[in-house]
């Protein structure tokens, strides 16, 4: 039930000391994004290098995570080491819980460990465990192993790290329980350079529900809605892969490094292809009656007698964009044996696919050598970015490692700016138009998610600065809030701001309910000053020339609306950034 002060859980890897400290700040900054940025203020220091010992890694969770459905996200935040700056990102499976039955709303973790360490800790447990036999381990091994020697269960997380992240990559991800990550902006990267392997929380306490009818009937009536309306269908049946073929069709799937918006070769990797050639079952994250999650099945040769492994890998819109089409793979098999070996390396799948499709075209270009990338990259060509991918996660010479401090880095370094699909960190998969690459571009998290420009760029809203504009500032702050509550943005229709009044209400947090615009405005800005303090100004973000030459349904891109919207856009950020609004 809701609380007046935080429970943060404050872990010091250097020493070994862990304490319980009760902040104050529930009703100003809500949890999750709010509480992740007020933490990363508290701690972090912007003097000091991303992998600098003192700087945090922070878990933070919400008001109503544990109560009510879908309330199913952690939010991760760290300085990151593609940018040097405030960073989040968000997951599900089963972190979100793990911590809330473990008593607390967010784990703090600051210093480095001496060597390869599990942090393991629960309602009435905390011990560093020795992790030197795992390092060097891919995540799947790692929490395969790790899940055999913690035998509990229940709401139980275990977030890892594979190669990607002990080599510090600025592409590495944490990978959480199985199919869900803290992908984007190194996360992973940040327990590697803490010499942090894992982390195994284990929700082995209780959680006392409300007592009444209102809360049970309100439950039931968000229940209802997430099960038995068309509001989460979608997500359930073909899922987000549903988006492939719907993308291409409006010219807007980037193919091969963005060479292309459309492709015939989509007839391979569609939703339908997906689901009738691969699909094994669906899975969810803790406490979601939704199950968007599909997992197909990848077969690898064992046995010389035609004896064969099944191997199981999750896959969504954004995977397949990243490994399928961006590399021109046009078999949904080879897709899914990319996308299983990402997995293990523990790259984040978007940064890490954009990146092999940018160094297949400076291959093809001449800008960099097969000398230099030890490996034939060929757009179609799933064997070579097979052995491609090790060689990114394993950082394994030159060139590799620098492209493992992003793609951007890589390119300039060794030319090849101007196709470099990076919008801030490598481009999401919606070559949808100008909205959509201001948006990313510039955005907080670099990331698709926070706001829908893609949607609004497939409307038919005018090419119109100030409303664009307005759209964007306000669908960020009504994202903050969805985020702040750490609700899975699939279920954004169902938890809308009056539901989200009567959520809080209901645990006693009237004050919450009654402040919520006020909140929304309140962390929208402290997460702008948490980027702003690591130094960033959004008037030096450019969007590289590739994203010029995109064709849609819409036709070209307009260079001068391009150009607007970024410079309003960014100086609307650096407004938000300022202390005295
Ligand atoms: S809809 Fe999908 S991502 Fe969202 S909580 Fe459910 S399983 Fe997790």
């Amino acid at each position: 039930m809701i609380t007046e002060n935080f429970r943060i859980l404050e872990v010091n890897l250097s020493t070994g000391r862990s304490a319980i400290k009760n902040v104050p700040g529930v009703e100003t900054v809500l949890g999750g994004s709010g509480l992740a940025a007020k933490l990363h203020m508290e701690y972090s220091r912007p003097g000091l290098a991303w992998d600098d010992p003192s700087q945090p890694l922070v878990f933070a969770i919400g008001p109503l995570t544990g109560f009510f459905p879908l309330m199913s996200k952690t939010v991760c935040a760290f300085t990151s080491p593609l940018h040097g700056q405030y960073a989040e990102s968000h997951a599900g499976a089963r972190s979100a819980l793990a911590l809330r039955f473990a008593g607390i709303d967010a784990l703090v973790i600051i210093g480095k460990a001496e060597r390869p360490t599990v942090l393991h800790l629960g309602a009435n447990v905390i011990e560093f465990m020795e992790a030197g036999y795992l390092w060097g381990k891919d995540a799947l091994t790692t929490g395969k192993l790790l899940r055999r020697i913690l035998k509990g269960s229940g709401h139980r997380t275990i977030m890892r790290i594979g190669p990607a992240g002990e080599n510090k990559s600025a592409m590495a991800c944490i990978n959480v329980d199985t199919y869900r990550h803290f992908g984007r902006l190194g996360g992973g990267g940040v327990m590697g350079a803490k010499n942090l392997k894992a982390i195994a929380v284990e929700g082995n306490g209780s959680c006392d529900l409300p007592q009444g009818k209102e809360y049970s009937a309100l439950f039931a009536d968000i229940f209802r809605k997430l099960t038995d309306t068309d509001m989460m269908r979608k997500y359930h049946n073909l899922g987000t892969a549903s988006n492939l073929e719907a993308l291409n069709e409006l010219k807007a799937l980037p193919w091969r490094n963005l060479q292309a918006t459309s492709d015939p070769g989509i007839d391979g990797i569609t939703g339908e292809r997906f689901a009738d050639d691969t699909l094994l079952r669906n899975a969810a994250c803790s406490g979601c009656p939704v199950g968007c999650i599909h997992i197909g099945f990848v077969r690898e040769k064992f046995h010389k007698d035609n004896q064969y492994l099944y191997r199981q890998v999750g896959y969504d819109y954004e995977p397949i964009f990243a490994t399928g089409s961006m590399l021109g793979l046009t078999n949904a098999p080879d897709v899914l044996t990319v996308m299983d070996e990402v997995e293990k390396a523990g790259l984040d799948v978007m940064s890490g696919g954009v990146a092999l499709a940018w160094a297949t075209e400076a291959l093809e270009k001449g800008v960099v050598t097969r000398e230099q990338t030890g490996v034939d990259l060929r757009f179609g060509d799933a064997q070579g970015y097979m052995r491609a991918v090790h060689m990114l996660g394993g950082a394994v010479n030159d060139f590799w490692r620098t492209l493992a401090g992003g793609t951007m880095a890589a390119a300039a370094r060794y030319g090849g700016e101007d196709f470099a699909c990076v919008l801030g960190q490598e481009m999401a998969g919606y070559a949808t138009g100008e909205v959509f690459y201001v948006a990313q571009g510039l955005g907080l998290r670099h990331s698709h998610l926070d706001t829908g420009a893609y949607t609004y760029d497939q409307s038919k809203a005018p090419k119109d600065v100030d409303k664009a504009l307005t759209f964007l500032l306000e669908d960020e702050r009504e994202r903050v809030i969805l985020t702040s509550m750490v609700a899975c943005l699939f279920a954004r229709k169902v938890y809308d701001p009056e539901t989200l009044r009567q959520c809080l209400t209901v645990l006693g947090g009237q004050a919450l309910a009654d402040g919520l615009d006020e909140a929304a405005a309140r962390i929208q800005k402290l997460r702008w000053q948490a980027r702003a303090s690591g130094g960033y100004d959004p008037m030096n973000v450019r969007i590289p020339k590739r994203f010029l030459e995109v064709e849609t349904w819409k036709g070209r891109t307009d260079p001068q609306y391009l150009e607007e919207l970024r410079l309003a856009y960014a100086g609307a950020i650096r407004e938000m950034c300022g202390p005295e609004n």
